[in-house]
């Protein structure tokens, strides 16, 4: 493409919103043909909210939550956020946890009045040897509504469910129509749990998820399709999608994310808007087209 052209596209890329980096990100992106796509953030709002407290055994729901509040106090995840929030506005007990750590990717562990206590995913509960089989109905039924459940063990023994919600941003449905709908092949990879993973999938019409992935996962994930053949766009928010963004032939980073996620893409959706993905990929297909 001429520099004119790639200056016009760029230019009228970032008035919509649409950060392009230099003159190879608009041509790589001209070819892509899978999008793979984070949840968290990417897909949702990345603001959830409290939904669920439950009780399991003896402990009050009020335990429960001000357990887990305890927790996610030494946490910077945007769950721990939901989790405090949610505690405050109902008022929950203000307990003190100490010997806090962080299991990245599985939750929080800590010690709250010489007692263990846990909160996080099954992985997590498996670690420490806790028994799920008399709560899998409605952790079930919690993720088949989206909603994120996390597990609370105190001393060893489950102690609760904690579930929270994060919506699909308003605008992603349509942007994903219209990239299926442009033929681009769309992939889910999150984090989270497969059910509340699929749930989403399910609302937006995405066939291929996969769920439950690290950080390395994704990045391996770009890499498994690029070898196929396919030029792949990566789009993501979060400090733990930056090596599937700097993977990818076009890393595209929600401006609303992390800035190790801005700095390690090619294209940045200022307003977290996936609909500037249909618009990039337009102007980079129209800038393509005229060099012929
Ligand atoms: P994502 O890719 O969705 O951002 P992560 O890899 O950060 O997810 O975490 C995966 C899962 O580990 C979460 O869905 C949650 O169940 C659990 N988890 C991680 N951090 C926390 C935390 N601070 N509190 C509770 N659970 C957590
Ligand atoms: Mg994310």
């Amino acid at each position: 493409a001429t520099p004119m052209s790639i200056m016009v596209a760029t230019g009228r890329g970032a008035q919509a919103g649409v950060l392009i980096r230099d003159a190879e990100a608009l041509e790589r992106f001209a070819k892509v043909d899978v999008l793979v796509l984070d949840k968290t953030g990417t897909l949702t709002e990345g603001r959830p909210s409290l939904t669920d407290f439950v009780a399991v055994g003896e402990a009050s729901e009020e335990r429960v939550l001000a357990l887990a509040a305890a927790l996610e106090r030494g946490s910077e995840h945007p769950l721990a956020e939901a989790i405090l929030s949610g505690a405050e506005e109902r008022g929950a007990a203000r307990l003190e946890a100490g010997e806090f750590e962080a299991v990245t990717g599985e939750g929080v562990r800590g010690a709250v009045d010489g007692q263990s206590v846990a909160l996080g995913n099954a992985a997590l509960m498996a670690d420490l040897g806790v028994d799920l089989s008399a709560v899998e109905g409605q952790v079930a039924e919690l993720q088949e509504a989206g909603k994120t459940a996390m597990l609370l063990a105190v001393g060893g023994q489950l102690a609760g469910i904690v579930a929270v919600q994060d919506r699909i941003k308003e605008t992603t449905a349509g942007a994903i129509r219209d990239l299926q709908e442009a033929g681009l092949r769309i992939v889910m990879a999150t984090g989270d749990s497969r059910g509340t993973a699929q749930a989403v999938a399910r609302v937006l019409e995405i066939d291929e998820v996969r769920a439950e992935v690290s950080p390395e996962d994704k990045a391996a994930l770009v890499g498994e399709l690029k070898a196929e053949g396919h030029a792949v766009a990566m789009a993501g928010d979060g400090v733990n999608d930056a090596p599937a963004l700097a993977a990818a032939d076009v890393g595209i980073a929600m401006g609303t994310g992390a800035d190790v996620a801005v700095e390690s893409a090619g294209v940045t959706l200022v307003k977290g808007d996936l609909r500037g993905i249909v618009r990039a990929r337009h102007l980079a297909q129209a800038t393509m087209r005229n060099i012929k």
